[in-house]
């Protein structure tokens, strides 16, 4: 079985951790990751997504974080610190910062993102095919207002040091018009077997990825069937500020608006939690096939029954 699997950072690559174990070893898994959270800081892009999907299936993950090394130091990072040269609001620790050096020194010889993804996972090993969702500049900016007036940050911006505290007026994903899937995007979506959108943020990890031309069409016209797993449950982010950057879209943060913002053109199945069982006619009445299951990724055997229930929606619906 071929599955592709579209992912941001914490919530897709914890969902994958489980889906790797739920699978058979003949079974494939691709991940086209979220590059639009990618910020260039001190000279080096970091692709905060990509390196959290790498770091947690490669087993070098700071666990409780989230993000991140384990067993991180800040020694750059203070020295820094000491030069007055910022952004202090952005954690880069030592270990991590090798992984920024090594991607931007074979930018710099003219590798593309994806070589250099390829380069990095021959160290992580992380048992998925990672992708970016392509090689071009893609930067998520949020515009908001605050004492300063209206204006653009960047995403990390608004995320990180704003925590998201402002209202996001509206989400750039600048350069995704003009950018092209990565070399084996739309030939990994067009050979699936299942499609998977992980619990992700719907806007600015998984909506971002839909947004550069080509990966929307190659999804709706893809024979396999697509299923995703609710990051909402109960009416709020399980973590994060999901809500924050919902409500800029103009999509109430329930399991069910969700689903129907993605849309049965795109959709086939839909998981949203046992707490939200209520949505599940809500959900079926707009053309998306759903089940209430438990969707806590509380431990890799809880994300491993997920991704069964995923799989097993996926043959439901396969035509
Ligand atoms: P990010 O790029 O690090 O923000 O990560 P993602 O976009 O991949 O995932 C973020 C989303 O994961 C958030 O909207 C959370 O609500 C969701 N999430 C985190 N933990 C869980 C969980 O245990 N269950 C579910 N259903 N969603 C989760
Ligand atoms: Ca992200």
């Amino acid at each position: 079985m071929r599955i592709v699997a579209l992912a941001g950072g914490i919530g897709g690559a914890r969902f994958l951790r489980g889906l790797r174990e739920a699978i058979g070893p003949e079974d494939e898994i691709t991940v086209i990751g979220n590059t639009g959270d990618d910020i260039h800081l001190y000279g080096l892009k970091v692709c905060p997504d990509l390196d959290t999907l790498m770091y947690t299936l490669g087993g070098g993950i700071h666990e409780e974080q989230g993000w991140g090394r384990a067993d991180e130091t800040w020694s750059i990072k203070a020295e820094m610190k000491e030069y007055g040269v910022g952004p202090e609001w952005f954690g880069l620790g030592d270990r991590d910062f090798a992984t920024h050096l090594v991607r931007s020194q074979m930018l710099t010889a003219g590798y593309t993102l994806s070589q250099v993804t390829e380069a990095l996972c021959v160290r992580w090993k992380p048992g998925v095919r990672l992708l970016p969702m392509s090689d071009d500049r893609v930067e998520t900016h949020v515009r908001i207002t605050d004492e300063n007036g209206t204006r653009a940050v960047h995403f990390q911006e608004y995320w990180v040091r704003l925590h998201a505290a402002v209202d996001a007026e509206a989400i750039i994903p600048v350069g995704a018009d003009t950018a092209k899937p990565a070399p084996g995007v739309l030939e990994a979506v067009a050979a699936a077997d299942v499609i998977l959108l992980p619990p992700s943020n719907p806007v600015v990890s998984i909506g971002t990825i839909l947004a550069v031309p080509g990966i929307r069409a190659a999804l709706a016209a893809a024979p396999a069937p697509v299923v995703g797993l609710s990051p909402i449950i109960g009416g709020a982010p399980v973590r994060g500020m999901a809500d924050k950057v919902l409500a800029a879209v103009g999509v109430e943060a329930t399991a069910a608006a969700v689903a129907l913002n993605y849309g049965s053109g795109l959709l086939d199945g839909w998981l949203v939690d046992t707490a939200d069982e209520a949505a599940v006619a809500a959900v079926e009445a707009g053309g998306i096939a759903c089940r209430a299951v438990p969707l806590l990724m509380t431990d890799v055997a809880a994300t491993a029954e997920m991704a069964r229930a995923a799989l097993a929606l996926a043959e439901q619906v396969r035509a």
